[in-house]
């Protein structure tokens, strides 16, 4: 009898350790993401990630199937460089929206990943009240890589949480290179965070990441700094009215704040809702939104035709041969290029 029950016992242990192994279906992941389970979602981002031709098939009937299966939401980039307080940013506006019952996913643009395996951005530790809340979803930076780094399928993550429920998506990405325009390409909302400087506030500061902010604030405005803060803020709106207006509906917003002391985040919040409602009620939320998916695919087609083409050439002696003309300036790439597609 003992034995016979011990025996019971280790099958459901098995079967637990299956179920979380064995493959889902894609009944189960639909309705995993519609009761918002978190841990399937989890395994529905690994899912998109996959590069795996049998993944690729569930995959998109999935993320099609949350195309028309999900919440209202709003999307926003947050940007500035690393120690300016992006994620104290977020896990304060974030634990105030939970409060407010929205649920809140955090996901992170990794410009650093192609270089290192560890993550900059993203990290759960990073968010501690966010992390450890059911309401929330604080996803570290997926682990493929793409051109400059820029990870290609948060876009496919964004409708994953939004199926789940998320309805307040926060995409966290740090001031370097190509990964500010394609956050850009993602969001609703685009917010620069930066810091009380001394001079002119906008060295350091790229012309096209200005051109891109929807709001700038300046954070850490307390202590020492408050002062600094207030000066740079209007300094920095000065300038901004020498820009031509950002849209019919918007001028570009310049706020302060602290995240630490949790000053000026409800301004900013309003300041997005606001944002959000003039761009509702004038057409251009859901023509962005629409010019945002022809990018998308624009970019994946890119991506499954070079993908496509090295699977099937990747060490061809052909492309080996051109690589080594190139290197030697023997041949223009371009005209390589030409050549090898036409092989
Ligand atoms: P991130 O790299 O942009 O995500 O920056 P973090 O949120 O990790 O913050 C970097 C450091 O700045 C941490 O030590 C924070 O505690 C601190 N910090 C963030 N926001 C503020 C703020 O509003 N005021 C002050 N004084 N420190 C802050």
């Amino acid at each position: 009898m003992k034995d016979e029950k011990l025996s019971g016992n280790q099958e459901t242990s098995n079967k637990k350790k299956l179920g979380s192994k064995r493959n889902l279906t894609l009944k189960e992941f639909q309705e995993g993401l519609k009761t918002g389970n978190t841990a399937i979602l989890a395994r529905a981002i690994t899912l998109v990630e996959s590069t795996k031709a049998e993944d690729k098939i569930l995959s998109n009937q999935l993320v099609s199937h949350c195309l028309s299966n999900s919440v209202d939401s709003v999307r926003i980039g947050i940007t500035g460089i690393p120690g300016v307080g992006k994620s104290t940013f977020i896990e304060n506006l974030g634990s105030r929206l939970l409060d407010k019952g929205e649920r809140v996913a955090v996901l992170a643009v990794d410009p650093s990943s192609i270089q290192s395996s560890g993550s900059i951005l993203g990290d759960k530790t990073r968010m501690p009240y966010l992390a450890q809340n059911k309401n929330a979803f604080v996803r570290p930076s997926p682990t493929r890589k793409a051109l400059g780094g820029v990870t290609t399928k948060t876009r496919e993550t964004i409708l994953l949480c939004e199926a789940a429920g998320f309805n307040i998506i926060f995409i966290e990405t740090v001031g370097v290179g190509q990964s500010e325009t394609a956050v850009y390409d993602m969001v609703d909302f685009f917010l620069l965070l930066n810091l009380p400087g001394t001079g002119d506030e906008l060295q350091g500061i790229k012309r096209g990441i200005i051109e891109m902010a929807d709001a700038i604030a300046i954070n850490k405005a307390d202590g020492d700094n408050l002062k600094k803060s207030h000066q740079a803020q209007s300094q920095l709106q000065k300038t901004m009215e020498l820009y031509p207006p950002k849209y019919a509906f918007w001028n570009t917003i310049v706020g302060i704040c602290s995240a630490t002391e949790g000053k000026g985040i409800d301004t900013i919040w309003k300041t997005i809702q606001e944002f959000v409602s003039l761009a509702k009620s004038s057409g251009f939320f859901e023509e962005k939104r629409k010019l945002q998916r022809e990018k998308w695919l624009y970019q994946t087609l890119d991506e499954e035709l070079r993908l496509q083409y090295f699977e099937d050439n990747n060490s061809s002696d052909a492309l080996e041969s051109f690589i080594k003309m190139v290197r030697d300036s023997q041949i223009s790439a371009g005209e390589a290029a030409q050549l090898l597609m036409r092989k």
